[in-house]
């Protein structure tokens, strides 16, 4: 009988495995179709100073609408990086946010910063690419930002591309910093600028804080000082957290109670409203 059951199990166990890749399959078929057709788009999320609340930055964030749905870049992004699909992607993410973007810097002082995959970072033509975007764009370097989670740059510390676009002014930045592994050995020797606190360390202040959670977060921005970092706090939701994290002295902050990821014209009505108001 046990026999019989692990036989069901196993055959329950490839048929999920099956649809599991039907649907990557589907999926890739999909973004091909997106990369063809021009339906994949940006939407930006505000990086605020934290201390103000007024927008220093954007985060670009790569949507696909496929047959009416939004479908998360959670689904995408991976099945990309399996096809290699993400090079095409990754660029046509740069042109798109770039091209936005430097309106935004030209009239307010926005600085842009995009998410970049592992793939894009072995790519030996990798740093010559971003650099043609940003003379047709006419985004300068200085206003961009390549942001690269943990466990990515780890393994991509070794490639000299991060180097390269260092040296020509583009900042790089840590992303969901504390989720990966090794994250204090490594940090002195990683080529970075900007670290970016996971969503996790914000989410676990209740409202009052508990003094375990706030000397946590304290000590990632003390480590991010040590370190000549600037820190973001990323997933700031409530009133509560914005106040905590102000009073810890975190310089830039994000989240949905500074503003949700929007399109384009959302952002750029925001901004303008911003810019009015600051001039009054
Ligand atoms: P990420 O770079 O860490 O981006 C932050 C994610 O958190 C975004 O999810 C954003 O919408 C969400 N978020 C922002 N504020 C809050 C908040 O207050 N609460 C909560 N619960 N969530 C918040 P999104 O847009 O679904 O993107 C997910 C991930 O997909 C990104 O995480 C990034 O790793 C990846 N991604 C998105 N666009 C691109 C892209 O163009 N290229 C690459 N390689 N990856 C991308
Ligand atoms: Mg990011
Ligand atoms: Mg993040
Ligand atoms: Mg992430």
């Amino acid at each position: 009988a046990a026999k019989q059951a692990g036989g069901a199990r196993t055959a329950r166990f490839d048929e999920s495995l099956r649809a599991e890749q039907s649907e990557r399959t589907r999926i890739a078929a999909g973004l091909r179709q997106a990369l063809a057709d021009g339906t994949l788009f940006m939407h930006y999320q505000p990086v605020v100073d934290a201390a103000t609340g007024r927008a220093t930055g954007v985060e670009a964030l790569m949507r696909w609408r496929r047959d009416g749905e939004l479908v998360p870049p959670g689904v995408f992004i991976p099945v990309a990086e399996q096809t290699g699909l993400i090079g095409a992607i990754g660029t046509r993410a740069l042109w798109l946010a770039c091209g936005q973007a430097a309106a935004w810097h030209r009239e307010h002082g926005i600085y842009l910063t995009v998410n970049v995959s592992t793939h894009q970072l072995r790519d030996p033509g990798f740093t010559a690419t971003v650099l043609e975007i940003l003379a047709d764009t006419g985004l300068p370097a200085a206003a961009l930002v390549l942001e690269i989670t943990e466990s990515v740059l780890i393994d991509a510390a070794d490639t000299p591309v991060l180097g390269e676009l260092r040296a020509n002014g583009i900042r790089i930045a840590i992303d969901d910093f504390g989720t990966g592994y090794s994250s204090l050995a490594y940090l002195h020797a990683l080529p970075v600028d900007i670290l970016k606190i996971d969503q996790s360390f914000i989410r676990r202040h209740q409202d009052p804080p508990r003094p375990q959670d706030v000397s946590l977060t304290r000590a990632i921005l003390e480590l991010a000082r040590s370190q000549d970092l600037l820190a973001v706090a990323e997933g700031v939701e409530t009133p509560g957290q914005a106040e905590l994290l102000r009073d810890l002295g975190c310089p830039l902050a994000q989240g949905y109670h500074f503003g949700r990821p929007a399109d384009a014209d959302t952002i750029d009505t925001l901004m303008r409203e911003h810019t009015l108001k600051a001039a009054v």
